[in-house]
């Protein structure tokens, strides 16, 4: 299949203000490469949910965590697998209207870059994000607004890769973990607006509304 074909084959994007993915942002100088980023949105479709989303090979590999990610390492996250997204989904917020494909309020709820710290089980040999998510385990270290510190992703054991066997999100035991906290209900809000997401869809509506009155 075709990078983000199925990304577009389920969006129409006449009826929904997601990206379609085809314009490329422009990242890092000749200098500078960019870091890879992170982005986990809050969306609260037919079943609220956080999509976590991983910069890896060019798009935004993506999870949905029922729960959201946690800071406590003994929590384990249940994360299912979905299709890869474009990188400027990670720009996102605002409304899927009714109809469309994953209907409901989108915000952005943490975002930021990431070190890639996958590594060879036996060896500790550093390998890329990109083998990390073949094998069916990515360890990163997010530098995030809310989370920071190291992260797994690890796919079940007896899963075969087939994009439906779920995988499991969980925080590493370093200086960063905080047993006990409750970090989606602490933080509920967006990091680029402070909308929730029962509030996102009224700052829309009056972003209209001035559209409107301008013309
Ligand atoms: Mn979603």
């Amino acid at each position: 299949m075709k990078k983000l074909e199925l990304y577009r084959k389920k969006r129409d994007f006449k009826k929904t203000p997601e990206p379609s993915g085809k314009k490329k942002a422009a990242r890092g100088t000749k200098k500078k490469p960019p870091e890879a980023i992170f982005v986990i949105q809050k969306h609260a479709a037919s079943h609220l949910h956080y999509d976590v989303r991983l910069e890896i090979d060019g798009v935004l590999k993506s999870w949905a965590v029922p729960k959201g990610p946690s800071l406590d390492p003994r929590i384990k996250r249940l994360a299912m697998p979905t299709e890869d997204h474009p990188m400027d989904y990670a720009d996102f917020e605002g409304v899927i209207p009714a109809g469309n494909y994953g209907a409901g309020n989108v915000i952005i709820w943490d975002h930021g870059t990431y070190v890639n710290l996958c590594h060879e089980p036996r060896t500790k040999k550093v390998i890329s994000a990109s083998a990390g998510f073949r094998r069916g385990h990515v360890m990163f270290w997010l530098k995030g607004k809310k989370l920071q510190g190291g992260f797994v992703l690890t796919r079940r054991q007896a899963g075969d890769g087939d994009g439906r066997t779920p995988w499991f999100l969980f925080k590493v035991k370093d200086d960063a973990a905080q047993p006990k906290s409750d970090i989606t209900a602490e933080r509920p809000e967006s990091v680029v607006s402070g909308a929730t997401v029962e509030s996102i869809a009224k700052k829309r509506r009056v972003r209209t509304w001035g559209s409107r009155r301008k013309k």
